[in-house]
């Protein structure tokens, strides 16, 4: 039989889930079934990324860090990556703020709704605004501060640190770089072989991935808040996704100028993780897949994508700092207040560090939105406003925010001369062709 390509069974397996739910809400046990026998596979397929992912980036960072050779290419290397994750990230939080303020989408919104609304998600919005105050209470430099685990096995038994890992595996690897060669092999071999291993396991988990999704969706769409409310909020909603959709397309037209690969190739090399990043919400899981298309389909040399990879789905999120560009906007509008150019120069600013600060899970775009709202001084409660459909929003910014990371590295690879013209494809085939 014709293998069908990964990105059309995740696609089936989506369109099934929420067909399938769809099916089930009519009738009255179809909810709590759904609840019951179908949700709990979706989560333990997102365990089982996330289980790897603090391996994953250990094995593979302290690898690819260590096959540099030589402590300037990676200071180079680091240079590139960081700046041109905040070029883009610049460039994400503009197009949102063009798009918000051409298609007003606030301005739609009657009186009657928007109180109905605030009184509906005052409580979550609430609980959103805790979150962001207990980071807000930090000191300037705490990001910094937190960036240097005290314990590294404490650091790996929770994926919220994952700058922490990042710090150790890169500071580990310097450590191996600067010892006599004969000396680092055995260690360099072992984290080589732990990586094959860690490859390998995401192999296995991909291929449950078409029913992990299909469980995903289905959860998602018995969850989902009536139809009304979508509908109140359809014109902001369409404005996020015009703003991601042109991100894209910058995506895609960056990679092209630059590394001459086509649109087609990139797109249909990625797609598998943006699918993923979209049935999971959280770019932290999706990195092992985005790691193994962007090496493996897009022609990235590990000792790039191991680098730049894991750093970007931590700190390099455009879709989220699109959003919460036109979110912030799109909440004054609405309460009809006038943002003035200052003030929306302070949301570039603000949207930027926030959407570096946001952890790479479900809704952890949200909780830094309080901060560009109080920065700007566009009341919190405004958050309620937009709750309803944060969800799925959410999952079409993270589709962004990962294929952000995975231009960047390619770009990054192309200019350290590591981008390969023809990808080699080792791990998927091996189970199909057995
Ligand atoms: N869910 C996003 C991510 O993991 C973050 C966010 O915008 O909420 O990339």
């Amino acid at each position: 039989m014709k293998k069908v390509s990964l990105h059309w069974q995740i696609l089936i397996g989506m369109f099934a889930g929420v067909f399938f739910a769809l099916l089930m809400v009519q009738f009255d046990f179809g909810k709590s079934f759904i609840s019951d026998w179908i949700k709990p596979f979706g989560t333990i397929f997102i365990n089982a990324l996330k289980l790897i992912a603090v391996p994953l980036i250990l094995a593979s960072l302290i690898k690819g860090v260590s096959d540099l050779k030589d402590i300037s290419r990676l200071s180079k290397m680091g240079g590139r990556t960081i700046g041109l994750y905040i070029t883009t990230t610049l460039l994400a939080v503009t197009t949102g703020l063009v798009a918000v303020n051409t298609l007003q989408p606030g301005t739609s919104i009657s009186e009657e709704t928007r109180e109905e609304l605030v009184l509906a998600y005052a409580d979550n919005a609430a609980e959103k605004k805790m979150a962001a105050d207990a980071q807000k209470d930090a000191g300037p430099l705490q990001a910094l501060v937190d960036l240097v685990p005290s314990n590294i096995f404490k650091a790996t038994t929770d994926n919220r640190n994952m700058l922490q890992v990042i710090f150790f595996a890169v500071f580990f690897g310097i450590g191996l770089i600067l010892i006599p060669e004969k000396k680092a092999k055995p260690v360099k071999e072992f984290f080589d072989a732990f990586n094959e291993v860690i490859l390998k396991l995401i192999d296995l988990i991909m291929l449950a991935a078409p029913y992990g999704v299909f469980a995903l969706l289905a959860a998602l769409v018995v969850e989902a808040p009536s139809a009304d409310l979508f509908k109140a909020l359809g014109m902001y909603a369409i404005t996020v996704i015009i703003g991601l959709l042109i991100m894209v397309l910058i995506y895609v037209l960056l990679v092209k100028i630059i590394t001459k690969k086509a649109p087609r190739f990139f797109i249909n090399g990625i797609s598998p993780a943006q699918l993923l990043a979209f049935s999971t919400s959280s770019s932290a899981a999706t990195l092992p897949v985005t790691m193994e298309r962007v090496q493996e389909h897009l022609g990235v040399e590990e000792e790039v994508s191991s680098f730049v990879l894991p750093i970007g789905a931590t700190i390099n999120m455009d879709g989220t700092s699109l959003y919460q560009a036109v979110a912030a906007v799109f909440i004054a509008q609405a309460f009809g207040i006038d943002l003035t150019l200052g003030a929306q120069l302070g949301i570039i600013a603000t949207a930027t560090l926030a959407s570096i600060g946001s952890a790479a899970v479900p809704g952890a775009g949200m909780v830094m939105l309080v901060i560009v709202l109080a920065q700007a001084g566009i009341p919190e409660a405004g958050l309620a406003l937009i709750f309803a459909v944060d969800r799925p929003l959410d999952m079409c910014r993270t589709s962004v925010n990962v294929t952000g990371d995975a231009a960047v590295s390619m770009i990054v690879a192309k200019s350290v001369g590591k981008l390969k013209d023809k990808p080699v494809e080792k791990h998927w085939d091996d189970h199909y062709q057995k």
